[in-house]
């Protein structure tokens, strides 16, 4: 186990995914912008950097998990940029959500100082950032795959190398249309059943092992009967992953009528102050539609 790691951005991901990189044993330093999130990691046996650019100078493969892509090329490319610090044949790998055009553009700029890097989005929520067993889209080079294969193994359970960069955002963005169509049905059927009188709980017991089972419903529809609106993926986050998703439908001409009307959805959440809950929320805008609201005491 040679690489010696960095990990930057320790948010709701970050954290979960950093502390498996040193349960598997990996030397690893961190940098978050906010540095009270370290401390936890630090504590695990993590050393702390006080800038990416430090971080790089000391790391041979370097992951970022920050939220869109400015703040992605801010960490890699800005002026305390990972670009300054790294020595070439360096490997940085990108697990944030971006755009498939700003992930192929990183890759240029780092493979002027030559720099490798992957583009490789995760799926599996919190839970799945902190259980190691996320969904790992990979894009780039099939050598670097194999580089990065023991790192991405320590934090996911499903690594698939899906073309070349930029493809795993793009794979990304298919996952994303597919969680928020199941999102929109979990909403509507919950609020379907409350209206309807029946009870929620038996309702998803006799629901969640037959045909419409699927991760939303079971990690989330019990959230919304309870009310607890704590994020494992904020409204914000969610919301720009539709933009995301909607810019490059648009560059394909790929008219996606659902999707475009969750991110409307979300929108009015937003508008709502609404933001930084979790994204099923998106319940709340189908509530309001229908005068109730599902669950509670
Ligand atoms: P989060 O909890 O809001 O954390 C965001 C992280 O990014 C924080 O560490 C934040 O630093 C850092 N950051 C943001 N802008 C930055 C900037 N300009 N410079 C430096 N650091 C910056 O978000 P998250 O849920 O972990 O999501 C992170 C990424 O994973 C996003 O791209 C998201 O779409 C993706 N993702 C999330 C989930 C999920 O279920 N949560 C699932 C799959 C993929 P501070 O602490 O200083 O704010």
């Amino acid at each position: 186990m040679s690489e010696r790691i960095g990990f930057i951005g320790l948010g709701i991901m970050g954290c979960g995914m950093a502390a498996n990189l040193l349960k598997a044993g990996f030397d690893l330093t961190i940098w978050n912008r906010t540095p009270g999130r370290a401390d936890a990691l630090i504590a695990a046996g993590a050393k702390l950097a006080t800038s990416p650019v430090e971080l790089a100078a000391s790391c041979s493969l370097i992951c970022s998990c920050v939220s869109d892509t400015p703040d992605v090329v801010e960490v890699l490319l800005g002026a305390q940029g990972v670009i300054h610090g790294a020595a070439p044949g360096t490997l940085v790998i990108d697990l944030s959500t971006i755009s498939p055009q700003g992930a192929r553009t990183i890759a240029a700029a780092l493979a002027e100082r030559g720099l490798h890097f992957l583009d490789a989005p995760v799926s599996g929520g919190s839970e799945g950032a902190a259980r190691g067993t996320l969904s790992i889209m990979v894009g780039g080079p099939a050598e670097q795959v194999a580089r990065a294969m023991p790192c991405l193994q320590a934090i996911g359970t499903t690594i698939t190398h899906v073309g070349g960069h930029g493809d795993g955002q793009t794979v990304k963005l298919v996952n994303q249309i597919l969680v928020v169509g199941t999102m929109l049905a979990v909403s509507e059927a919950l609020v379907f059943a409350q209206a309807s009188g029946v009870d929620l709980e038996k309702t998803l017991q006799a629901v969640s092992g037959g045909a419409a089972g699927s991760w939303t419903l079971t990690n989330r529809a019990p959230q919304c009967i309870r009310r607890d609106w704590r994020p494992g993926f904020t409204i914000d986050l969610q919301q720009k992953d539709l933009r995301l998703v909607l810019q490059a439908a648009d560059a394909v001409g790929a008219p996606l009528l659902g999707t475009a009307q969750v991110f409307q959805l979300y929108r009015a959440l937003q508008a709502a102050g609404l933001g930084h809950e979790g994204n099923h929320a998106l319940i709340k805008a189908i509530e309001r539609l229908a005068g109730i609201e599902v669950g509670g005491a």
